[in-house]
């Protein structure tokens, strides 16, 4: 960029960018259409997002993971733990529901619960400016905040689990 490059101005706004995208790629019956959103779910979970015959998945169950909001890895746990659940419904007639609950409960609700208790401690101190015991937090705990943000590591007392993201019972 040279010394004389101006940002380009967005006069489109978001909005008008989107219905030039929708028409670009064929949906132009959909441009008039008013575009709805929802906000990254950070750690508030459904405890029990199971009905009957109806289990919510990924961010639908608002999955996502507490410190970065990441839920690519949720969306597939969920729906791994999901697919586990349909199986025994429909080998051994467990409840569709309850089994997957169960799942959650022991795969990865405690998880989720751990990375808020830190994520409330990480962000406390970013809000109230507390760098000292934040920056001394991580020097002791060295890796293995960033360890257990990778999967390779639980945040409950930050032990090496190679099964943690994968056992299913
Ligand atoms: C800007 C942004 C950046 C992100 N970056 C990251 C990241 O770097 N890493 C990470 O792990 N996560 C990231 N996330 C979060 C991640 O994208 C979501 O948590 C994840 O995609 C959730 O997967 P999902 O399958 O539950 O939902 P989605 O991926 O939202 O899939 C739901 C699908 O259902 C479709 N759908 C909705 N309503 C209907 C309907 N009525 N009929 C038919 N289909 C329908 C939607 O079009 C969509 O394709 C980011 C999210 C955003 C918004």
């Amino acid at each position: 960029m040279g010394p004389g490059w101006k940002r380009p101005k967005n006069e489109k706004g978001l909005r008008g960018l989107f219905q030039e995208f929708l028409k670009t790629i064929g949906f132009s019956a959909f441009a008039d259409r008013r575009p709805a959103g929802f906000m990254v779910p950070l750690g508030n979970y459904i405890p029990s997002p199971a009905h009957e015959g109806t289990v919510l998945i990924g961010d639908a169950g608002g999955f996502a993971g507490p410190i970065l909001g990441e839920g690519i890895f949720y969306a597939h746990r969920t729906a791994e733990l999901a697919a586990h659940a349909v199986e025994r419904h429909l080998t051994c007639a467990a409840p569709l529901a309850e089994t997957y609950t169960t799942l959650l409960r022991h795969r990865l609700i405690p998880e989720l619960r751990a990375e808020r208790v830190l994520r409330d401690f990480v962000y406390g101190c970013l809000d109230a400016r507390m760098q000292v015991p934040l920056a001394a937090f991580m020097r002791a705990t060295n890796t293995r905040v960033i360890d257990a943000v990778q999967g390779s590591r639980s945040f409950r007392g930050f032990w090496r689990d190679n099964d943690l993201h994968s056992a299913v019972w």
